[in-house]
């Protein structure tokens, strides 16, 4: 069973949010095993630090 996460992004610049779903593979395919994600604002492109925790949701 993998886990599946959700990345939470608030822009502390302009104000916008979002939320990603990535499972486990995915989550380290694309950030490896770092505990804090920075992502880039897509609007403002300001880097910022996202917030992941586990997605307990079952689909
Ligand atoms: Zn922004």
């Amino acid at each position: 069973m993998s886990k599946n996460y959700r990345i939470k992004t608030s822009c502390p610049q302009c104000g916008c949010s979002g939320a990603t779903h990535l499972s486990e593979k995915e989550l380290k395919e694309r950030y490896g095993d770092l505990p804090n994600i920075e992502l880039e604002c897509h609007e403002c492109m300001m880097v910022m630090e996202a917030e992941v925790e586990e997605d307990l949701s079952k689909e």
